[in-house]
């Protein structure tokens, strides 16, 4: 067996085979554009491809795809083989620099919001060689964007990699400020950390909820949920064990730095986190995370659940992206370092994603704003809908001082100056402690924790790393017109805590106090749901900055907002199906068949003079009146679902389902989940929550 070092990147077009099958002049050019964005040539381009399908041949490879991430949230292959027929009736293997460089898939079907006519069928993907290639099966993938004809984005990866080039172009001018000439490239980096549940397949099949929407739609509680904290930390059943131990195995493959695996706080639960990496490639590996973890638990006839909230009254599932800026000398700009200069630059880099996350929370709200996402953020365990910053007390008392001009307490009551002053330094465990922020400074690196387990993180770093340019590109058009660099520092980052404060909160964020004083006090934003959030993305504030930076264009912003909204009223349509299919064809027949079963034995014993309990008899009777009323609230259900049919604004059919079938939904389920708790077990048409979260040994 190969050992883990071996089998690392084993199926990865990484700078290791790059060097190894380039010849030293493509090698640096491709480098050159890898690091410097520097544009690639088509020589260079058709000596990458060679090496690239000689390699994918050599590791069992036979077709190429180009591999995007369409606006589906998920990834999108189209297969194209090697061969090319030859004059001798034989084939070859090709593949040129061209088709490394640009595809056309036909893609007319992918949501496109309306940018782009089915008449324009055709896209085009271009590669993104930042990321690299790798094998899939019998396939060489090649990371690309996708776009329209027209130059549209139709993807994630094209707006986050536009987020990080704008990000970089205002670091890169406020590095310049404080003398860091040599700095060429600055980038951000995400470690996602993963979480999800495991169900066994056996169940799984038995459930059209699981099946149609991810998530159970019916279910009452089991006699034992997370109550007992005995699942978090605990020790992981071998089954699990052998599925963690596989997944790693293929994600190392994939060159994926899996690195930490725990149970959660559900039982069922678990969770995965890599080492970070280069935003763009963390983006495209956490996709690749989520599909492989499905693939692998269907070999152990398990299925991996990612959706948000798959069970009620236990937790749902999140990520968390912990997110940093380094320079391409590997200084991490969040660090708050050692030298006091440095700590004034630190402090201005705080200070900008302080601005950033407080200018626009709606955006960082609405970038992991879904439907699954919208039963966890404001719940019981999941950060509240309303953000704010958690700084930790030591590094808000510092702001405090240099704010008021007031002594810092730690440093022998001298009053905070920039520039002269070295910070202290933090322990790690007084920034860590507070796990209910929604967006925490953890000692060199903020971690966004609103995220959903489905969610694609591009969307959430898109708008943190153009918000934050925005702050930086505000600081550097100061600083570059100013007399006195060191003084007006000083004023710019006092004046930036003076008027954004407000979002830094140290306290329990699940605390209904707090939301009160957040929206009433501070006046932050409460968006509890995807249609209160999603339509945010079109203010005038969000388009202006979003556009000034070519992050996204007024049309892509129209269509996605469109998409967005649309994937959020057919993601609850079908729920909604599902539950009148399930309740019509499954729940009523079983209730029905358990109720003649209690009345027949009623009848039996009449006829030979015994009476019947009392269990028969009351059972009996609760059923029938629970019968009228599940059956009432599915034609209730069936009706609002035709009834919302004739609505053709999205943005008005989002707030119908919001307000109006979401809750009907939940009425229905009321009447049927008490339904399951007096119907025989042997009767009852589908797993119980009991067997689906405790099924796993
Ligand atoms: P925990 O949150 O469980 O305490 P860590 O904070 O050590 O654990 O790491 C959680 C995640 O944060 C990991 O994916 C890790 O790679 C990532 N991470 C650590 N440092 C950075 C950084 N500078 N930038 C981005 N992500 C980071
Ligand atoms: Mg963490």
């Amino acid at each position: 067996m190969k050992s883990v070092a071996e089998n690392f990147g084993s199926l990865v077009f990484d700078d290791r085979v790059m060097k190894a099958t380039l010849s030293s002049s493509v090698y640096q050019s491709l480098k050159k554009t890898i690091e410097e964005n520097e544009k690639l040539e088509t020589e260079v381009a058709n000596a990458v491809a060679e090496a690239m399908k000689d390699w994918a041949i050599e590791n069992g490879a036979t077709h190429f795809t180009h591999w995007f991430q369409p606006l589906t949230g998920i990834t999108a292959e189209k297969h194209d083989s090697f061969i090319t027929p030859s004059p001798d009736g034989r084939v070859l293997m090709e593949f040129s620099g061209k088709e490394l460089i640009k595809g056309e898939p036909d893609a007319s079907s992918f949501p496109s919001g309306g940018l782009r006519a089915t008449f324009e069928a055709r896209g085009y993907t271009a590669w993104d060689p930042t990321s690299y290639a790798f094998i899939k099966g019998k396939t060489l993938c090649i990371p690309t964007a996708f776009c329209s004809y027209g130059g549209e984005a139709l993807d994630k990866k094209t707006p986050l990699l536009r987020s990080m080039e704008a990000l970089n172009k205002q670091a890169l001018r406020v590095l310049k400020l404080f003398g860091n000439d040599s700095v060429k490239c600055v980038k951000t980096s995400v470690g996602p950390e993963q979480e999800y549940f495991l169900i066994d397949k056996d169940l799984y099949d038995k459930r059209k909820d699981l099946i149609f929407t991810g998530r159970t739609l019916f279910g009452a509680k089991a006699p034992k949920g997370q109550e007992m904290n005995d699942h978090y930390f605990g020790v992981i059943k071998p089954r699990v064990a052998a599925y963690m131990a596989d997944l790693n195995e293929e994600l190392w493959k994939l060159g994926i730095l899996a690195k930490t695996q725990h149970n959660e706080v559900a039982p069922a639960q678990h969770e995965m986190a890599p080492i970070y990496t280069t935003t763009n490639i963390a983006t495209d590996h956490n996709q690749l995370t989520m599909e492989i973890m499905q693939k692998v638990a269907s070999k152990h006839n398990l299925v991996c659940l990612l959706h948000e909230k798959p069970f009620a009254g236990v937790n749902g599932s999140g990520k968390h992206n912990n997110w940093s800026i380094s320079t391409d000398q590997g200084e991490n700009l969040l660090n708050p370092g050692k030298t006091p200069f440095e700590n004034a630059q630190f402090l201005l880099f705080l200070c900008s994603v302080i601005q950033a996350v407080d200018d626009y929370q709606d955006l960082l709200r609405l970038s992991v704003a879904t439907a699954g996402n919208d039963h966890r953020l404001g719940a019981n365990e999941a950060p509240p809908a309303v953000i704010s910053i958690f700084l930790g007390d030591e590094l808000t008392s510092i702001l405090e001082s240099i704010e008021n001009d007031t002594p810092y307490e730690d440093a022998e009551k001298q009053v905070m100056k920039l520039g002269v002053h070295v910070l202290p330094k933090f322990r790690k465990d007084t920034t860590d402690r507070n796990r209910t922020s929604p967006f925490a400074f953890t000692g060199n690196k903020f971690e966004f924790r609103m995220l959903g387990s489905s969610n694609s993180i591009a969307c959430a770093n898109i708008m943190l790393n153009s918000s934050v340019a925005e702050s930086l590109k505000q600081y550097a058009d100061i600083l570059e017109k100013a007399d006195n660099f060191q003084e007006a520092l000083h004023d710019l980052i006092k004046k930036t805590i003076k008027e954004h404060k407000r979002i830094i909160f140290n306290g329990n964020g699940y605390d209904d106090a707090w939301i009160e004083e957040a929206t009433k006090q501070r006046g932050l934003l409460n968006l509890k749901t995807t249609p209160d959030a999603m339509p945010e993305l079109l203010n005038k504030k969000n388009v202006d900055m979003l556009t000034s930076h070519k992050v996204f264009t007024v049309p892509e912003l129209n269509s996605r907002c469109e998409i967005m909204l649309d994937n959020y009223n057919k993601t609850v349509n079908i729920e909604a199906l599902t539950m009148v299919d399930m309740a019509r064809k499954e729940i009523l027949p079983a209730m029905e068949k358990y109720s003649y079963y209690l009345a027949k034995s009623i009848k039996n014993k009449k006829e030979i003079s015994v009476s019947a309990s009392k269990y028969e008899t009351s059972t009996l009777d609760k059923l029938t009146k629970l019968i009228d009323s599940v059956d009432e609230e599915t034609d209730k259900l069936d009706k609002k679902i035709v009834e919302l049919g004739n609505i053709s604004d999205v943005v008005e059919f989002s707030k119908a389902v919001k307000d109006e079938l979401l809750p009907q939904m939940a009425k229905l389920r009321l009447s049927a989940d008490e339904a399951e708790t007096l119907t025989a077990e042997e009767y009852w048409p589908f797993p119980t929550y009991g067997k689906l979260l405790f099924g796993v040994r």
